[in-house]
């Protein structure tokens, strides 16, 4: 049983702001979404922790886009389908890749700096991509460089307001109509923001995994708030999994770039056996998830908690110089990595999966949008190509901010507070040991939903989840800690049952027991809805872009 809201809120008890367009997430969708409001509006972009902490922030590697004279979007929109296979939506990938340059020319006319050769754009090719066509800044910290640009840029514009450490409870419907949001922060606590328009790019989930690449704010938010309000989810099976993050007790998960692979990094096991000879004649530089599952494989073989990456063959002085952030990150635990083995494993990376939004980044809630990593948009299939995922932030987010500033722009200002009907549950009892459950959760999706799968495990794993959901989605909660933990519960039951339900391997899902691929029968999304009563219904659908202009 899903809440309608996870806490009850009284509109006579609560402050109330009234917006134009409402953008949750402060993450490259976010803001790219609130830089394409018309001037006149007020735009109000919520972030959870400071704007700095994001998946675009941390992203490394680059945006793929066709810039080089020899290459084509045909060959761009053919690698994402390849890699996607055919759950992907040709329609949306048509779009977003022949959408690329225009969106990268306009951050450098902003002020990014991209990697540069002679006055020369640096092109970078990255697993899966028939060509070089990856743009990057600071060598490995391309998130970095564009969300400065990024965030100045909303920072200096006079409509635009942000405020951080403000966390999205729920958003608000009426009669079917999403109306804004109910958000909290320390300062003011519970207030409701009403916007004639909102957007949701509250990005991934990969914390609810015990290994992840993702900052601390990715937990599912905005995939559970939507699915609150009623809107249909899909591809929840599809998580990607880095084959390489760095995994040193007490350090963070940093990511490990797989263009280190590219530039001849060998992957080797603890007796320094160069193992992935035995897995895929690619070796190194096959797709991620035939190296995450090598990877897993050999750990199992060789009883290893870890694998390593080996660049001590390669030249010392160009290595330090190609990974500044990677070495500068080792070196704080000691390891030189011109000369030492990083030891590596792969982690939680890339939520495929979403909220469904059609070829306009309409989620079916009247008065809600969606962009980036929080949405289905069919252009990643059932495996993401790399750096494909901020290029559809940056297409999908101008897009929903201009069409949804154009509908904001036909609803007259009404400075009303609606009356909605949140009746919330409080089962109440003990206080709750969140943490502890949270740390359990994350374990139990890392062995039952993480690189390779099995019914017997999934179906074991959803009983646990379920015990937990009994009694902690039927509290209410005072602070984010609780909201999260019930979002994180939330999603990673959807996540659970998909993947059991999938009974095949495919793109980044592999189910030991469902060895391969079973097209057609399975080529079809499997998505989830709350209905009015507060249970999930799960159906599947054939793809296929939905709607749009
Ligand atoms: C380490 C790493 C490296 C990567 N490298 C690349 C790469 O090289 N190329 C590439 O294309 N992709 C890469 N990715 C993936 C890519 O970074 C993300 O898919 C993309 O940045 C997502 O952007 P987004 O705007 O959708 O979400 P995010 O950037 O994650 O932003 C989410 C925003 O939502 C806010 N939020 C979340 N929940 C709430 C809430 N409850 N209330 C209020 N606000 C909330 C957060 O505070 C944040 O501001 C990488 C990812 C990681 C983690």
């Amino acid at each position: 049983m899903i809440p309608r809201y996870l806490v009850p809120f009284h509109p006579k008890r609560v402050p109330h702001y009234h917006v134009d367009l409402l953008v949750i997430g402060g993450g490259l969708a976010g803001l790219r979404a609130a830089l394409a409001a018309a001037p006149e509006q007020s735009v109000l972009v919520i972030t959870k922790d400071s704007i700095r902490q994001s998946n675009s922030n941390y992203a490394q590697g680059g945006i793929a886009s066709v810039l080089a004279p020899e290459d084509r979007f045909e060959d761009h929109v053919a690698d994402t389908l390849t890699a996607g296979g055919t759950l992907c939506h040709p329609e949306v990938a048509e779009r977003v890749v022949r959408e690329a340059p225009q969106r990268i020319a306009e951050l450098i006319a902003w002020g990014t700096h991209f990697d540069e050769e002679d006055g020369q754009l640096l092109l970078g090719r990255e697993g899966g991509h028939s060509a070089r066509r990856i743009v990057h800044a600071l060598g490995d910290a391309t998130g970095r460089e564009v969300m400065r640009v990024v965030i100045e840029r909303a920072r200096a514009a006079p409509n635009l307001q942000i405020w951080e450490r403000a966390f999205t409870i729920d958003l608000l419907t009426q009669e079917g109509t999403c109306r804004g949001a109910l958000i909290w922060n320390q300062q003011h606590g519970k207030t409701l923001i009403w916007a004639k328009q909102t957007i949701l790019c509250t990005g991934g989930a990969g914390q609810v995994y015990r290994e992840t690449t993702n900052p601390a704010v990715a937990t599912g938010d905005g995939q559970a708030v939507a699915l609150r309000a009623g809107a249909e989810l899909r591809d929840m099976e599809f998580m990607q999994f880095h084959p390489t993050v760095l995994y040193i007790a007490g350090s963070s998960r940093s990511l490990i770039t797989e263009a280190m692979r590219g530039e001849g990094a060998w992957l080797v096991d603890r007796n320094g056996y160069r193992f992935m000879q035995d897995y895929d004649p690619r070796l190194e530089l096959a797709p991620r998830d035939v190296v995450s599952q090598a990877i897993v494989a050999q750990m199992e073989k060789t009883r290893a908690a870890n694998v390593f990456l080996d660049l001590s063959h390669l030249d010392a002085k160009y290595v330090r110089q190609r990974f500044p952030g990677i070495a500068a990150t080792c070196a704080e635990f000691g390891i030189d990595i011109a000369r030492q083995r990083i030891p590596v494993r792969p982690g939680a990376h890339y939520m495929i999966g979403g909220v469904t939004v059609d070829l306009d980044g309409r989620v079916d809630i009247p008065g809600l949008w969606g962009a980036g990593e929080v949405t289905s948009s069919g252009l990643h299939g059932a495996n993401r190509l790399a750096s494909n995922s901020l290029l559809e932030g940056l297409v999908y987010g101008a897009q929903v901010g201009e069409l949804a500033s154009n509908a904001a722009r036909e609803i007259p200002d009404d400075f009303r507070a609606l009356s909605l009907d949140n009746a919330t549950p409080d089962a109440g009892g003990e206080p709750l040991d969140l943490a502890d459950i949270r740390n359990a959760l994350k374990s139990l999706m890392w062995r039952a939903a993480g690189v390779r799968r099995d019914g017997a495990t999934l179906a074991e794993a959803i009983e646990s989840v379920e015990s937990w959901c009994l009694y902690v989605l039927s509290r209410q909660f005072a602070d984010p800690e609780g909201w999260e933990l019930q979002n994180m519960l939330t999603v990673s039951w959807m996540m659970l049952r998909a993947a059991l339900l999938r009974e095949e391997s495919r793109g980044v899902h592999l189910r030991t027991d469902f060895p391969k691929l079973d097209e057609p029968h399975w080529r079809r999304h499997i998505g989830f809805r709350r209905s009015a009563d507060g249970q999930l219904r799960e159906g599947t659908e054939a793809p296929g872009a939905k709607g749009g202009s």
